[in-house]
């Protein structure tokens, strides 16, 4: 779950981490009262959204006065806000977060992320704050430090020292820095958040540290651990889609390609889209419909794939272990009763009962559905059928 730059501040501040001042708005007359509440004379209006690149996409910008607020508030809510984080269909901004503007020295980076393969939480700085930290990675890796911290011992002073001599910071600002480190790395950690950005981390003119931006993503599965958290979730932000099949009990990640994919189980699901890149395809998402499928989840995986207008076919990969594959047979042909498929669907079913069910797919014989033998032979007929080439 990921929540909104001022919810994100909101927990940072119960932690000490300095923030700005602000506060969030539903309308422009709230935004100028806001503005009003904070006093001083140079605001931001951020739109809130899930993703970043805001600012680039117009959706950060400075008012100088409360006619300005009341003019770029009306501007950016209700805008659709298109940035590189947000696809190309934007997001829709529903509030905006009304801050006091900040006099900004110099502009650093600082995250927190789950290092999987070493199993710890890493904290990663760069003095190259501001700018696209996966750019930054990609063509000055040198320029962040990374230092992953044993759980079993938390945050300690090394640690912070590590960080700050990285920054090249100067010996009057190592303190202020690893306090700030410190604090972060509790927010993470006692939030069970799997993410935590701060771009920019910004060294004002009279030398302290502020989290002048804010990501956060929360590991679902710890969400029952922390109500406060769950209760900032802002479904009308998420997905639809996404939304939808988590409702149904279907993990469903839209991604941009052509072949739509119903797979039984996370593994699989991710064999399937790797077999589809291998053959020259690309898939159009990740679902898993999960070990109890029925004819209702399988109508309801194909309706979400489908409402994705790049899907050219779909690929129905099921391993037949605890679920019988007769059963998905008669899901799918049910499902083609339920939901009207306008795209070829290629059929791998293996395991328990396969030959009963490629039995029952062949008598049904239904126009739109073909057989594969494999899941290679099936990823194989997806991308040609996706192609037209079938
Ligand atoms: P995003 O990363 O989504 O573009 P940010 O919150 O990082 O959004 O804002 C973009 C830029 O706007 C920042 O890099 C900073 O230069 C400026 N900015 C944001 N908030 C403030 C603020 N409170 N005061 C002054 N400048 C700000
Ligand atoms: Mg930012």
């Amino acid at each position: 779950m990921n929540v909104h730059e001022y919810q994100a501040k909101e927990i940072f501040s119960k932690y000490g981490v300095p923030v700005p001042r602000g506060y969030v708005a539903h309308s422009v007359l709230e935004a100028v009262e806001n503005a009003k509440k904070l006093g001083g004379n140079i605001w931001v209006v951020k739109a809130q959204i899930h993703a970043g690149g805001r600012g680039l996409g117009g959706g950060v910008k400075l008012a100088r006065s409360l006619e300005e607020v009341e003019e770029l508030a009306s501007q950016i809510l209700g805008m659709t806000l298109v940035t590189h984080q947000t696809g190309p269909e934007g997001k829709l901004v529903q509030k905006v977060y009304i801050e006091e503007g900040v006099d900004i020295a110099d502009e650093l980076y600082l995250g927190v992320v789950l290092d999987r393969a070493k199993e710890m939480p890493v904290i990663m700085a760069s003095t190259e704050g501001g700018m696209e930290i996966e750019k930054v990675a990609a063509e000055t890796p040198e320029k962040i430090v990374k230092v992953a911290i044993d759980p079993a011992i938390g945050f300690q002073a090394f640690h912070g020292r590590e960080l700050a001599f990285g920054l090249g910071l100067a010996k009057e600002e190592i303190g202020k820095f690893m306090k700030f480190a410190s604090a972060l790395y509790k927010v993470y950690m006692e939030n069970d958040a799997e993410l935590i950005e701060i771009n920019p981390l910004v060294k004002t003119g009279s030398g302290d540290f502020i989290a002048l931006d804010g990501k956060m993503g929360f590991d679902d599965s710890a969400l029952y651990r922390h109500p406060e958290i769950e209760a900032m979730r802002d479904i009308s932000a998420e997905d639809p889609s996404e939304r939808e099949a988590g409702e149904f009990g279907l993990s469903y990640i839209k991604l941009d390609g052509e072949v739509g994919c119903m797979v039984n189980g996370a593994g699989l699901a991710m064999g399937t889209m790797d077999t589809i890149n291998y053959v020259g395809g690309t898939p159009a998402n990740f679902l898993d419909v999960g070990g109890k499928a029925s004819a209702q989840t399988v109508a309801k995986g194909f309706e979400i794939i489908l409402k994705d207008q790049n899907v050219k076919s779909i690929f129905v990969n099921i391993f037949g272990g605890i679920v019988r594959c007769d059963r998905i047979a008669n899901g799918i042909l049910e499902a083609t009763k339920l939901v009207d498929v306008t795209v070829p669907v290629i059929v791998r079913l293996d395991g328990t009962n396969a030959l009963e069910a490629a039995e029952i797919l062949k008598s049904a014989n239904i126009a739109n559905v073909i057989s594969a033998t494999d899941l290679e032979d099936g990823a194989k007929k997806a991308v040609a059928a996706a192609r037209g080439e079938l």
